[in-house]
């Protein structure tokens, strides 16, 4: 567990106005990581280590150039390579050096703390809206779980089955293992996937996929990887989590319903976005909270995937939600629709338990996997945090405010999701925007060049 310090003091302020504005995402207690260039430089310049504060950017590397950061805050920053595509040889060190980083910064950006940064914040931070961001890491493995009790059920319950549930979902949290290569950050366009469904007459398509759908999740990435054959005790998995972001499965239902004999394969894998900033695991550490009750008809756990520990502080205190504009909603300057609003006290099992079990048989993990928690679904309607759930798989469209309706997404619409964590007597942080347009099929076979 990650003990409070003064970096969450939620008394501390940054000299940045734009930091303390209420409703920020990035206020001085959240700091999170992320890998940006600038707008004005070429496509192809190499990202560089950042952390997000208010509305700016603070370039690590020029900050330690001008000899802000020593010891292990400086093997932190130092670790990157301006070579290296991603934070990953940072994240391979484990939470401490990441965690001095964050004392450090927190002191050059507090008011009344260390002036350094202050004095030279013309040439060291950027304005967010200069930046272009990229993956926080190169993620070389993603698994995604499946762990809402609610989403499990419904989707049981769209395909008929008899016990929409089965009974290993409450005895282990259930995954898949999912692409890594067709990750992108936010902001990346959606190629709507052509692929091979079943048709309502039975018939067997293929073509532009229009079950489209997106899928509001939380992710965690690696730091400090595990080895080969050795688990991970559920009360050491915290320290192999470096921190979290938002995810979107985009997803194409029907080929996912029709070539599911073992496990989602290219229904999923045409592309998922995640959000730039890392929100580190001790940035979240004020947010724990009790790992959300056993259902009545679950066994007990296993002794593996439990501990008092994970039990009192495993959960973590995250509202999420997912938006809707349309490209009609964007012609007439109307804004967005919110699609859900959710907790991710929703899902069954926690992260830790998720690493634990996935560590269990021996798998290595390395710095930079992404594990998504999957749909963060919840038993109220506005709950529901797939389309597949809201318009009850096609059955039920849903009905904008403008009068379009939605049985899935359609060519330009964009998903925006966002989320934070807050509570009573501590200071909100936020995980910035998920976002993603789509953007038509493409012709199959595309034509010769
Ligand atoms: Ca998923």
């Amino acid at each position: 567990m990650i003990a409070l310090n003064a970096t969450h003091d939620p008394a501390r302020r940054s000299w940045l106005a734009s930091a303390n504005t209420p409703g920020a995402d990035f206020p001085i207690q959240n700091l999170p990581l992320g890998m940006f260039s600038l707008q004005s430089e070429a496509d192809a310049a190499a990202p560089r280590p950042a952390v997000a504060i208010g509305d700016q950017v603070v370039d690590l590397r020029a900050l330690d150039a001008a000899g802000l950061f020593s010891g292990d805050a400086a093997r932190a920053v130092r670790a990157v390579a301006p070579s290296d595509l991603g934070l990953n040889a940072m994240m391979a060190l484990g939470n401490q050096p990441a965690s001095a980083l964050r004392a450090r910064l927190s002191e050059l950006l507090r008011e009344g703390g260390d002036s350094g940064l202050r004095e030279r914040a013309g040439t060291l931070l950027h304005s967010q809206a200069d930046v272009r961001m990229h993956l926080p890491c190169r993620i070389g493995d993603y698994t995604d779980f499946l762990t809402s009790y609610p989403h499990t059920e419904r989707h049981g319950r769209f395909k008929g089955l008899a016990d929409p549930v089965t009974p290993v979902f409450h005895s282990l949290p259930v995954a898949y293992h999912g692409r890594a290569s067709s990750i992108r950050v936010s902001g990346t366009p959606v190629r709507r996937p052509n692929g091979q469904w079943k048709a309502a007459d039975g018939s067997i398509q293929f073509g532009a996929v229009e079950a489209m759908d997106l899928e509001l999740e939380l992710a965690a990435l690696v730091g400090a990887g595990t080895r080969l054959a050795e688990p991970v005790p559920l009360d050491q998995a915290g320290e192999h989590i470096f921190g979290y972001v938002l995810l979107n499965d985009w997803s194409a239902k029907s080929v996912q319903w029709w070539e599911q004999m073992l496990g989602p394969f290219l229904g999923k894998s045409f592309m998922s976005s995640i959000s730039p900033w890392v929100v580190t695991a001790e940035a979240l550490a004020p947010f724990a909270m009790r790992a959300p009750a056993r259902r009545p008809e679950a066994p007990p756990l296993l002794p593996y995937l439990h501990s008092a520990q994970d039990r009192e502080r495993g959960g973590l205190d995250i509202a999420l939600e997912a938006w809707l504009s349309t490209a009609a909603m964007r012609e007439t300057g109307s804004g967005p629709v919110r699609l859900a609003a959710t907790h991710l006290s929703n899902l069954t099992w926690t992260f830790g338990q998720m690493l634990t079990h996935h560590c269990s048989n021996g798998c290595d993990l390395h710095p930079g996997d992404l594990m998504g928690s999957g749909t963060v679904s919840g038993e109220r309607d506005d709950e529901r945090a797939c389309l597949t759930e809201i318009a009850s798989a096609g059955k039920e469209p849903l009905h904008l405010p403008n009068g379009e309706e939605r049985r899935w997404l359609q060519d330009g619409d964009e998903v925006t999701l966002r989320a934070r964590a807050g509570g009573e007597g501590r200071v909100a942080i936020g995980f910035g925007p998920c976002a993603g347009r789509i953007l038509p099929a493409l012709p199959y076979p595309l034509p010769k060049a």
